[in-house]
């Protein structure tokens, strides 16, 4: 059993994994423990001591801001699948938060989520505090311009929130060096300016984009949706059920400015406050007046259902006649 720091969670020190297991197992009553282990680390000097023991393995990367769930999961288990040693980071980053109130609502589940790895066989949970990540203060400056991709849809209604993001990425990168990270295609938007940070600044680092999980219900797995009341949960739903449609009718013709437009008006008519909805080219996020048969493009959508702003996208590919939803 590795555990390279003591960590405070809850004003409580945890000494040990074991400690933070059986922490866990008996909030949930879970009196299972898997036998395998996962190495937590909480400062940059014990990663990178840990790295260099194991320079010579394909690393695969998964930041995440925990609250873990099967989507988040997913990741894991294709980065074990394309890795030798699976790293998985959980840090809220503030800078990435353009609300205060969202910041504090976020949730956190700390000692579920060590299970969650332990029974997923990751390798290495890192777990920084914000004097790790940003030593100098909490720059959010970007690394490069990333205006052209992220002025749009999430950086609209979300002004710098896309900076800080960027920013904390490079940084992870830059102190992990993973042959490849994983990301949702549920956060399309991010992943495209990570891709696009990672080629421009010649990172290193392969960036993949892993379908989206979804509920039965077809709604988008996300941590906020445990912010969510049982009705809105339900409502939520038509979120995939618009995308869905909207992609019909591109494909059945109409442009995506009516497409675009019915589809707001839905969204208010289900009691939403939607943000926006976009068709956009899969490279550029350049809107796409309408769509050609041959041309992958995006439809990404945000809404508000109750208190939790939802977002959620289609990929469709039509030369593979098929989508990835
Ligand atoms: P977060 O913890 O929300 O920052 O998400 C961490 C990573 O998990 C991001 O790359 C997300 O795109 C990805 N992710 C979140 N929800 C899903 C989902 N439902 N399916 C697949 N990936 C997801």
């Amino acid at each position: 059993m590795y555990v390279a720091e003591t960590i405070n969670y809850k004003g409580t020190f945890v000494e040990s994994l074991v400690e933070i297991t059986i922490f866990a197992s008996r909030k949930t009553n879970h009196l299972f423990i898997d036998s395998s282990e996962v190495i937590t680390i909480t400062t940059i000097s014990s990663l990178q001591q840990y790295l260099s023991l194991n320079r010579r393995q394909k690393k695969g990367f998964v930041p995440t801001m925990g609250a873990l769930h099967q989507g988040h999961l997913s990741l894991i288990d294709e980065a074990r699948a394309q890795s030798d040693i699976t790293i998985v980071s959980i840090y809220v980053n503030p800078t990435q938060f353009n609300e205060s109130s969202d910041l504090q609502n976020y949730p956190r589940t700390l000692s579920q989520d060590v299970l969650s790895l332990v029974k997923k066989g990751c390798d290495v949970l890192f777990l920084p505090t914000d004097r790790e990540m940003y030593p100098d203060g909490l720059d959010k400056s970007p690394p490069l311009d990333i205006s052209a991709w992220a002025s749009t849809m999430e950086g609209e209604f979300r002004p710098g929130h896309f900076d800080g993001m960027a920013r904390v990425m490079y940084r992870f990168i830059e102190i992990l060096k993973p042959d490849k990270v994983f990301m949702g295609q549920k956060d399309y938007q991010q992943y495209k300016i990570v891709d696009q940070m990672s080629d421009e600044l010649d990172l290193g680092a392969e960036i993949i984009a892993c379908p989206i999980i979804r509920e039965e219900n077809g709604l988008a797995m996300s941590s906020r949706n445990l912010r969510l009341t049982a009705e809105n949960r339900r409502e939520a739903s038509k979120i995939h059920e618009t995308l869905q449609e909207g992609a019909e009718r591109l494909r059945a013709g109409s442009s995506s400015s009516i497409v675009e437009s019915w589809a707001m008006d839905q969204m208010l008519s289900f009691g939403f406050r939607p943000e926006y909805f976009k068709v956009v080219d899969k490279d550029s996020l350049e809107p796409l007046d309408e769509v050609e048969p041959t041309r992958e493009f995006i439809i990404c959508t945000a809404a508000w259902v109750g208190e939790v702003r939802l977002i959620d996208n289609i990929w469709i590919r039509p030369q593979e006649e098929k989508t990835n939803e």
